[in-house]
């Protein structure tokens, strides 16, 4: 889960970073009174969880309480790259002499945590990391370690950072420890004409797994722009993940669900989606998975993989037999069934001879039908 950044700004507080003032407002008005005990000036900001608001529009100079009560109401509602502002947070306005870019993150390929620093930070550091690389410093953190006041000395120096970040940066480590944090990111941190680092932006995505620790969050900080099937999957406890191809995957079982995704883009067609229905799974279980799977636009054909295990065949066919009583199929459906029972399974299927259902024999078979019907309905749609 994302954090906004009146919510990471919270979390850099707690752990001693410094930060601007600042409140957050729900209506113009809010933001009047709330500039006013800010001492007027401020920077008005929308609270979107995504990049960029600067550029958007969506970060202003207000020069009292009446303009920002102005500016506020030009922000509050203004949409952001699909996300529509609902809150802004009004801060402190500082002098910056520098702005820096500094963040944590989940180097998941090299199994380790990463630094990444550079003295160029502010709006464009995706460019700069792009353009010039060298201007951005990428320095592996030990998780055992952590970042002692060597390394970030470490990390400061190898960015050409003021050694003043520092502190910041150990104290910026602490916050993606204790809160369960993958990513942390600042940007900008800035130095200020005065010689302070501050951090002026925030980012702070949490780590789901340890969501019953985050208590503090609420539903405030659930992301309503997720997307609503996968919401949807996630309230029936189905494990659904939404792609950008055009066949529905259903199998039992992570490790299979992997292959069965390689297995169908090695026929040529790409997965709209996967759902795991585990084990055990119930004919309410293929009944919910699939009417969520179906009720995904992109979806041309549907493989149902299922290797039986503790979970028999025959139960899994049954499960589509009463599914298809309560869900109204509209797309053709491939089902692979191996494993325990799946000689009845696949009798129970042949029985129930529904004329959008076929059997494959292998996993093989299966995706290259399942990939030949899902091109086969995409050619003909164009
Ligand atoms: P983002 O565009 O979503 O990353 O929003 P930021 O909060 O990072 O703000 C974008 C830019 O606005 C920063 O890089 C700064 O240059 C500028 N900015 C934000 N707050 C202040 C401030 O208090 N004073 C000054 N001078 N500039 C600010
Ligand atoms: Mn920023």
């Amino acid at each position: 889960m994302d954090l906004y950044e009146h919510q990471a700004r919270e979390l850099f507080a707690d752990h001693g970073i410094p930060v601007p003032e600042a409140e957050t407002a729900g209506t113009a008005r809010e933001a009047h009174e709330a500039a006013e005990r800010l001492g007027g000036r401020v920077v008005v900001k929308a609270q979107v969880k995504t990049g960029g608001r600067g550029k958007a529009g969506g970060v202003k100079l207000a020069a009292d309480a009446a303009a920002a009560e102005i500016t506020a109401r030009q922000i509050l509602g203004m949409d952001i790259k699909g996300h529509t502002v609902r809150k802004v947070m009004l801060a402190q306005p500082v002098d910056i002499e520098a702005e820096f870019y500094v963040s944590y993150v989940l180097d998941r390929a090299a199994g380790t945590f990463l630094a990444i620093a550079s003295a160029e930070g502010g709006m464009d550091i995706e460019e700069v990391a792009a353009s010039r690389p060298d201007a951005v410093a990428r320095i592996a953190v030990d998780p055992a370690e952590g970042v002692t006041a060597v390394k970030a000395a470490e990390i400061a120096a190898a960015a050409s950072l003021p050694p003043e970040t520092a502190p910041v940066l150990q104290a910026l480590w602490q916050v993606l420890v204790r809160e369960d944090a993958l990513l942390v990111e600042v940007n900008p941190l800035v130095c200020t004409t005065g010689g302070k680092i501050l951090a002026l932006d925030g980012k702070v995505t949490l780590d789901d797994n340890a969501h019953f620790r985050q208590a503090r969050w609420g539903d405030e900080g659930a992301d309503p722009h997720g997307d609503p099937l996968e919401a949807a999957a996630a309230a029936k406890g189905l494990n659904y993940v939404k792609l950008d191809g055009e066949v529905g995957i259903i199998g039992n079982g992570a490790g299979l669900v992997m292959s069965t995704l390689d297995v169908v883009a090695g026929c040529g067609a790409r997965p709209a989606n996967f759902l795991d229905i585990g084990g055990g799974a119930s004919a309410q279980v293929m009944a919910d998975g699939l009417s969520v799977i179906l009720s995904d636009p992109a979806v041309n054909s549907v493989f149902v993989n299922v290797f039986g295990g503790i979970t028999a065949c025959d139960a899994v066919a049954d499960g589509i037999v009463q599914a298809l009583e309560s869900v109204r199929l509209t797309k053709p459906l491939v089902v692979r069934l191996d494993g325990n029972n799946a000689g009845r399974g696949r009798a129970i299927l042949d029985g129930r001879a529904h004329p959008l259902v076929q059997q494959a024999t292998t996993m093989d078979d299966a995706a290259r039908q399942a990939a030949d019907l899902a091109n086969r309905a995409a050619d003909l749609a164009n």
